[in-house]
């Protein structure tokens, strides 16, 4: 099930999306009755997706995320793979949705796309035993780590590096059903091929990071777990479409603007 967030008419609604392009009439939103965290039910009243503007799948408390869980990507940067995951924090207002743009910082010359798998969480939770992480998934959605690495690399810890407002676009939406195992993940740059790898290549596995980074905080329902990107990022400029296309899930596409 592929769960969205839109607003239409001013309103902001969660709906199941139903069909897809090459349904006659294209994909609808089955408006919820209620929220995606608890049980719901469908109204029944649908809309044409195209007729509303997909907001972030999740407002997330905190978005947890992780570096170098690719070992080709760990490489291209000239790092070692990590003996212990690197886990760190993007703040709630670093998050956008498809369609937003994202505003160059004003403290970098190179900002760069990193296309990953986010989970979204669904439960809130804690030092989750492995066998208990599939219980706490709401779901999946394709996410961008954007990253200004000059400023990462000149400083010490990765909080503005990565932590700028819209360096977190999420979306389109929720699936709900998938097994995070081996999803092809690719990223393009104005329609050229930038990423592409599969979550199979993942050093850390879904279930290893979420027992991980539960050892330590709790996760809300509608945080976000980033796990980390796969090899080929690289620079984003002023006027690029940058688009993360995850198998499964559907495509995340946003344009880079000059920050006003
Ligand atoms: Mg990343």
């Amino acid at each position: 099930m592929r769960i969205a967030r839109f607003s239409i008419d001013g309103n902001v609604a969660f709906g199941v999306v139903e069909g897809d392009a090459s349904t006659e009439g294209g994909p609808v939103l089955d408006i919820i009755k209620g929220h995606p965290f608890a049980e719901f039910e469908r109204s029944g009243r649908k809309i044409p997706l195209d007729k509303v503007r997909l907001l972030p799948p999740v407002l997330p408390n905190k978005v947890v995320a992780v570096g170098r869980n690719y070992t080709e990507h760990a490489a291209e940067l000239g790092n070692e793979l990590p003996d212990a995951p690197v886990i760190f924090l993007k703040p709630s207002t670093a998050v956008i949705g498809p369609g937003d743009a994202i505003p160059y910082p004003s403290f970098s010359q190179e900002v760069h796309h990193e296309a990953e798998l986010a989970v979204v969480i669904g439960r809130m939770c804690r030092e989750v035993p492995r066998e208990r992480v599939k219980d706490v998934i709401l779901g999946y959605t394709c996410a961008n780590d954007v990253t200004a690495r000059d400023a990462q690399k000149r400083e010490q810890q990765w909080g503005r590096a990565k932590g700028f407002d819209g360096s977190c676009p999420l979306g389109p939406w929720v699936e709900t059903e998938l097994d995070p195992g081996d999803l092809g993940i690719m990223c393009t740059v104005n329609g050229e091929q930038r990423q592409l790898g599969s979550t199979s290549d993942m050093v850390r596995s879904v279930e290893d990071l979420i027992v991980h980074i539960t050892e330590a905080m709790t996760l809300l329902p509608g945080d976000v777990v980033l796990t980390g990107t796969p090899a080929g990022v690289g620079p984003l400029n002023v006027g690029d479409e940058v688009a993360v296309t995850i198998e499964g899930i559907g495509t995340l596409t946003n344009k880079v603007i000059k920050r006003g």
